[in-house]
């Protein structure tokens, strides 16, 4: 977000110069920032866009005269008039006024321009920074009209961000970084000594930080960091060494090599991947001798973060209310540190090749999450294009949250459930904002994958039953493990696979964990004592499966009631329908279990036989193919032959094309992301039950996507969305979109 600062003033409080700050979207002043145009008014204070700043004393004024500062069509700053006997400005006047401004503006950017050369190598780089924040990026190289790169990616998290760019380098390399050891050996093993506590008391305070943002069982994380540290054999080498070379660095570097040999001739995945943790650590420790505190990765404010992956670990090293947007070179729309991202709603593009190499530190990255789209280097056309869509994005939202109340219902009144994808405790906070009407899908891995194992019932029950209390009476549908694939934990008895999204994976391996599943089927029966919890299982590919699990759960249920243990016997169990042989078998399955869910995801994955992570063969991957509306169709009909309700959860139920067809072949429920879900809901308002059972049965017919595509768009235009005064401009993009790949 763009700021502009009070830097002189004749008639406002003196101290407040320097220090009012306000954002392009804020008042009369950021009004005529943003739109690039003079503001006249004879009373300020009953403008709509009027704010008021206490500080400057401004309340002893009346009316205003605005006119934007305008360099290469970048808005720097504003030249603002007021007077305080009320009176009318002629057009003469505030054409004088943006003359002045126009004269003035170049005489400003100058003095910026000057200003550098006085200044510090960082400060430096932050004053560039916020230039090239107010449009002017100042490379050292060629200029921003020449270096202008466009780049395409997935859409991953939707939303516009416009910031700087931060590149997350690898991590400090012991063996590289520059360190001179204290001349007296007494002296280095004391800042030895002080490294390692510093190290703790930071792993401390970053698993507490790390609990409170995303919730308690991900500062469990940081517990293996911890215990390395306190680990006496890992500390007293560490001191050994130190002793003996008189050099920190080298003790850190030898020890660690040791570590990393024994480590690396370990059979067993669980223990080898313990040498990252140890690196880590001894990162963390080797930053405290540099004196550079590790956690915090030093994020100017709205930040665009360049990195090879998006990882879960990211999110606990960066501030994360500075970072704007995220781009990685590699991974798909779905691996955990994308649902991260989309659970803080930090727009975000992956699998954007080539990123990594073009992206350079403090130029200025448009990332557009929802078309996947990466600008570097913008110019200040398309820039400007960029910022009056985010403000609309913004604006948007904000309307539609505000409309939350209303319910989801189409116009001849059939009424669709919208929930919602979480699986984080933080995520709570966006279904209340958002208004979603449940949690249609809680992802549960994230918890084994933050232990790196599987996490003890307690643990698990005390995380359920906190999500469905919050929630109740509205349904939680809690999944069990689904682990393997892109989401490999490091158990000592699974090996690499060749093909891992064909192999070991979610219930199946569940099922051969049988005393894990247990005590996590255990920990979601506790909870669901609450009244409101569904057991949902992931990847069912055989009735034996659900066969196995329905057992289970019996013995389960024996089990608690013998301990007079609460759980609530009619709890609906259901399956996930995300790989073909389900829907094909879904009748059988239907008559044996109380409710399916679509993994669209997956289900498109496997039906197309598209990796969903490799952004090779992205293109490929289409949830709107025939093929996976044909799975849709059959599972619909199997439910609706037993009564059993039917959900999607994938990401397809969030995507503005899917929601019409899939309201139209019949589906009771959608589950989409949080932040989708306000828009989800004026889709579902706008549509006729009739119109979309007619547009899905054409769909049914399609011979290719293209064409499902182009049905569904004709569907948003024709129930007026295009003309939604919230929406309507990006479905408007979508729609083109969708018409232009025609
Ligand atoms: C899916 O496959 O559509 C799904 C919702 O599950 P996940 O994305 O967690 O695999
Ligand atoms: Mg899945």
């Amino acid at each position: 977000m763009k700021h502009l600062t009070l830097w002189a003033t004749r008639g406002l409080a003196r101290e407040a110069v320097g220090k009012v700050r306000l954002s392009f979207t804020e008042g009369l002043v950021g009004l005529a920032a943003r739109e690039k145009r003079a503001v006249v008014t004879q009373r300020a204070s009953q403008h709509p866009a009027y704010r008021y700043f206490p500080e400057t004393g401004e309340e002893r004024f009346v009316s205003l005269m605005a006119a934007p500062l305008i360099v290469r069509e970048a808005p720097i700053g504003v030249l603002v008039v007021q007077t305080t006997e009320e009176r009318a400005f002629d057009q003469s006047e505030s054409e004088l006024l943006q003359t002045c401004a126009q004269l003035i503006a170049p005489v400003v950017m100058n003095a910026r321009l000057l200003d550098l050369v006085t200044r510090s190598e960082d400060q430096r780089a932050r004053v560039v920074a916020d230039l090239a924040l107010s449009g002017v990026p100042l490379m050292d190289e060629k200029p921003a009209a020449v270096r202008r790169c466009d780049l395409q990616g997935i859409a991953t998290s939707p939303g516009i961000a416009i910031g700087p760019v931060y590149r997350l380098e690898d991590p400090l390399d012991i063996s590289a970084v520059d360190y001179t050891p204290n001349a007296d050996p007494a002296g280095e093993a004391a800042d030895l000594q002080r490294a390692l506590e510093a190290a703790r008391s930071e792993l401390d305070d970053v698993r507490e930080e790390v609990a409170e943002r995303f919730g308690p069982e991900f500062g469990a994380v940081f517990n293996t960091h911890i215990q390395i540290l306190e680990d006496h054999g890992f500390v007293s080498r560490l001191e050994r060494a130190v002793a003996a070379t008189g050099n920190a660095r080298e003790a850190l570097r030898t020890v660690l090599a040791a570590y990393r040999e024994t480590f690396d001739k370990i059979e067993d995945v669980y223990f080898r991947e313990r040498a990252l943790d140890l690196e880590d650590v001894a990162r963390r420790v080797m930053g405290n001798l540099l004196g550079v505190r590790h956690r915090n990765v030093p994020l100017s404010e709205g930040s665009i973060v360049v990195a090879e992956h998006i990882l879960p670990a990211h999110f606990a090293l960066l501030e994360t209310e500075k970072l704007a947007g995220i781009v990685s070179e590699h991974g798909g729309a779905t691996s955990h540190g994308a649902l991260f991202a989309r659970s803080l709603e930090i727009p975000a593009v992956t699998g954007v090749s080539g990123v990594l190499e073009a992206a350079r530190p403090g130029e200025i990255a448009i990332v557009d999450g929802a078309s996947g789209r990466v600008h570097l280097s913008p110019d200040a056309r398309l820039r400007s294009e960029y910022e009056r869509a985010q403000h609309r994005y913004e604006v948007a939202v904000e309307h539609l949250d505000a409309l939350k109340g209303r319910p989801a219902e189409t116009r001849d009144g059939h009424r669709v459930l919208l929930t919602a994808n979480v699986g984080l405790l933080n995520d709570l906070r966006l279904i209340e904002r958002h208004g979603a009407e449940g949690v249609g899908l809680f992802r549960t891995e994230l918890l084994a994958l933050a232990h790196r194992g599987f996490p003890e019932e307690e643990e698990q029950e005390r995380l359920y039953d906190r999500v469905a209390r919050a929630m109740a009476p509205r349904p939680v549908t809690i999944r069990t493990l689904d682990l393997g694939g892109d989401k490999a934990l490091p158990l000592a008895d699974v090996e690499p696979e060749e093909n891992p999204q064909l192999g070991w994976r979610s219930i199946r391996l569940m099922l051969s964990h049988e005393p894990a599943f247990r005590a996590q089927l255990r920990a979601i029966l506790r909870a669901s004592a609450a009244g409101n919890v569904r057991c949902l299982l992931p990847l069912v590919s055989s009735v034996d499966e659900l066969r196995r699990v329905k057992e289970i759960l019996a013995d389960l249920m024996q089990e608690l009631t013998k301990q007079e243990i609460a759980f609530d016997a009619g709890m609906p169990v259901g399956i996930m329908i995300e790989v073909p042989s389900a829907a094909l078998i879904a009748s059988s399955l239907a008559r044996e279990c109380d409710f399916f869910s679509i993994g669209t995801n997956d289900l498109t994955q496997y039906t197309l036989a598209v990796d969903r992570g490799n952004e090779r063969v992205a293109d490929l991957y289409e949830p709107l193919h025939p093929a996976v509306l044909l799975l849709i169709d059959r599972s619909v009909r199997a439910a609706a032959s037993c009564g059993i309700p039917i959900s999607v959860c994938g990401e397809m139920a969030s995507s503005p094309l899917a929601v019409p067809l899939l309201v139209g072949l019949g589906l009771d429920e959608l589950s989409g992301s949080p932040s989708a879900v306000p828009v989800m809901k004026e889709i579902v308002r706008a549509l006729d039950r009739g119109e979309v059972a007619e547009d899905a049965r054409r769909a049914l017919r399609a011979s290719t996507a293209r064409e499902v595509r182009a049905l569904a768009a004709s569907r948003l235009r024709k129930a007026g969305l295009l003309e939604h005064p919230e929406i309507g401009g990006w479905l408007r993009a979508t729609v083109e979109a969708a018409e232009r790949a025609e």
